[in-house]
């Protein structure tokens, strides 16, 4: 009997390819709500964390940024009592992209945003 998917590395297999491996260090995937007059989504980080997790199980959050509580974030900077580089100005050299250390020091592969509520989650 024949397997019911494509042999590894035969005609019409298609391996999975990870982001790294594509090129792309993160992938970003938004998730839109369409509120209405009466009913608004929660803006809670913990709620939204819960959200990203449980849409994407087994992945589970390493870093996070939430834009509503003035960038507020999970900062491993601050972690090594290191100055945060985050929330400078954007021109200011010392400036890092929360998304670039999320991919390069916490292992982040998926970006969930969130945008009613201006939350990145960031998994792994
Ligand atoms: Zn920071």
């Amino acid at each position: 009997m024949e397997a019911p998917w494509p042999a590894e590395g035969g005609p019409g297999h298609r391996r999975w390819r990870g982001p790294r491996e594509l090129g792309i260090a993160v992938w970003t995937i938004r998730v839109n709500v369409e509120e209405n007059e009466v009913f608004n989504a929660s803006q809670i980080l913990a709620d939204l964390r819960m959200v990203a997790e449980t849409l994407f199980h087994p992945m589970r959050l390493v870093g996070f940024w939430d834009g509503l509580a003035n960038g507020m974030h999970l900062c491993p900077h601050e972690g090594r009592k290191m100055r945060c580089p985050h929330k400078l100005p954007h021109d200011d050299p010392s400036f890092v992209e929360y998304s670039r250390t999320a991919e390069r020091e916490m292992d982040a592969s998926l970006e969930v945003v969130f945008p009613h509520a201006q939350v990145h989650i960031y998994l792994k």
